[in-house]
C-alpha cells in the first residue's frame, strides 16, 4: 500500500513507528528492508544517487579530509566531491585497478566505472586503513556484494537498475554497520535528503524483475560487445562482462554524432539501467576527460537482433568507411 502521509496520529499521546515522513515512513522502510537483504547491510534512501553520495560524505568526513576517487568513475561525482572543497574536503584520483594511496580518510571505487567500465581492487581497497564505499550501480547487488568484500558502503543510483524503468529518481547507502546507518539516518533526517513515498513503490516494483532484467542486459551486453569489437567502425569496446553497460569508440565527434542521430530503436539519451537501450556520447558532458567518439551504451530488454541490427545501420558512417549497397 502506497502511503503518502506525512504525519501518523500519537496513539495515547506516544509517538508510534512513523512520525513524520521525513524521517521515515512505511513504504521507504519495506524498500530498504529489501535493499539491506540485497547487499547484505543497513539500507537507507535517499533523493537521488548523487543525494546519497552528499549526505554519505558530510556525515563521516568533516573539513580537512581526503577522498581517493577512482579515475574514471562516474563524471558526477567528481564534480560533487570538488564542489565540496569548499568546505575542506579535497579529492585526489587514483587507478581503481591497483592500491588506494595512503594518508587519505576515504576511498570511493565504482564496480564497474562509468563510461570506462574498469573494475576496482576491491581487495586491495578492503586492505586499506580507511572507509571504503563501492559505488555498485552498474553491477548491482545481482552481481556484486561489495560488503562481503571487505567494504563498509555500498551506493547504488536507484534510479538506474535498481529502478529499471527510466521513472523514478532515488539513491541508497548499504551500511555494513548499524551504528553508522543510525549516524547517516540522523543526517538524513536533520538534512531532509529524503526519499519521497511514490518513487520507493516504483523501486519495489523495479526490484521484482530486478534479478530478471539484469541477466537479460548481461546476456545482450556481452553479445553486443562481441559483435561491436568485430566491426570495422568501432576501435575500441569497452565491457566489465557483468550488467548491460558498456562502451566503445568511434573515430571522432562527427562518427559519434552520426551514431547519436542515427539509431532509431534505441534512444539517444543519457542514463542507463532501464528496460529501453540508451545511447550517448559521453564527451557533451565529460569533455576531454573520455575519447570524443567514446559512446556509452546501456543495452535495454529489446531483442539482441533488433538491437544489433539498429547499431549496424547507424554505424555505416559516411566516409570513415564503405557504406553498404
Ligand atoms: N553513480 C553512478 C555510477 C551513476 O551513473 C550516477 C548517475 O548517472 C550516479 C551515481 C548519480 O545518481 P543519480 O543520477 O540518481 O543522482
Amino acid at each position: 500500500m502506497l502511503d503518502r502521509s506525512t504525519i501518523w496520529p500519537y496513539k495515547d499521546g506516544e509517538p508510534g513507528e512513523f512520525i513524520y515522513q521525513r524521517y521515515g515512513h512505511p513504504v521507504g522502510a519495506e524498500a530498504e528492508r529489501q535493499l539491506g537483504e540485497l547487499d547484505g547491510g543497513h539500507a537507507l534512501l535517499f533523493a537521488s544517487g548523487s543525494g546519497a553520495a552528499t549526505a554519505l560524505v558530510l556525515t563521516f568526513l568533516s573539513s580537512g579530509a581526503t577522498i581517493a576517487l577512482a579515475e574514471g568513475a562516474y563524471f558526477g561525482t567528481g564534480v560533487l566531491f570538488r564542489e565540496l572543497e569548499r568546505w575542506g574536503l579535497q579529492v585526489v584520483e587514483f587507478d581503481q585497478t591497483g592500491t588506494p594511496p595512503d594518508g587519505v580518510d576515504l576511498v570511493w571505487v565504482e564496480a564497474p566505472s562509468n563510461p570506462f567500465l574498469t573494475m576496482p581492487d576491491l581487495e586491495a581497497a578492503a586492505a586499506h586503513p580507511a572507509p571504503v564505499v563501492v559505488d555498485a550501480t552498474a553491477a548491482t547487488p545481482i552481481y556484486l556484494r561489495p560488503l562481503d568484500h571487505g567494504a563498509d558502503f555500498v551506493l547504488h543510483s536507484a534510479t538506474k537498475y535498481l529502478g529499471g524503468h527510466d521513472d523514478t529518481l532515488l539513491g541508497v547507502v548499504v551500511c555494513k554497520r548499524e551504528e553508522d546507518a543510525e549516524r547517516l539516518k540522523e543526517f538524513r533526517t536533520r538534512s531532509g535528503i529524503v526519499a519521497a513515498p511514490d518513487p520507493c513503490a516504483l523501486l519495489l516494483r523495479g526490484l521484482e524483475t530486478l534479478e530478471q532484467r539484469v541477466h537479460r542486459q548481461t546476456e545482450s551486453a556481452t553479445e553486443l560487445a562481441r559483435r561491436l569489437k568485430g566491426h570495422p567502425a568501432v576501435e575500441t569496446v569497452r565491457y566489465a562482462g557483468i550488467g548491460g553497460l558498456l562502451s566503445f569508440d568511434v573515430a571522432g565527434a562527427d562518427e559519434a554524432r552520426h551514431v547519436e542521430t542515427s539509431i532509431r530503436l534505441i534512444t539517444n539519451a543519457t542514463s542507463l539501467g532501464g528496460i529501453h537501450s540508451l545511447l550517448e556520447a559521453r564527451a557533451r558532458w565529460e569533455g576531454d576527460r573520455v575519447p570524443p567518439g567514446l559512446l556509452r551504451l546501456s543495452v535495454g530488454l529489446e531483442p539482441v537482433e533488433e538491437l544489433w541490427a539498429d547499431l549496424a545501420q547507424a554505424l555505416e558512417i559516411p566516409g570513415s568507411f564503405p557504406t553498404r549497397e
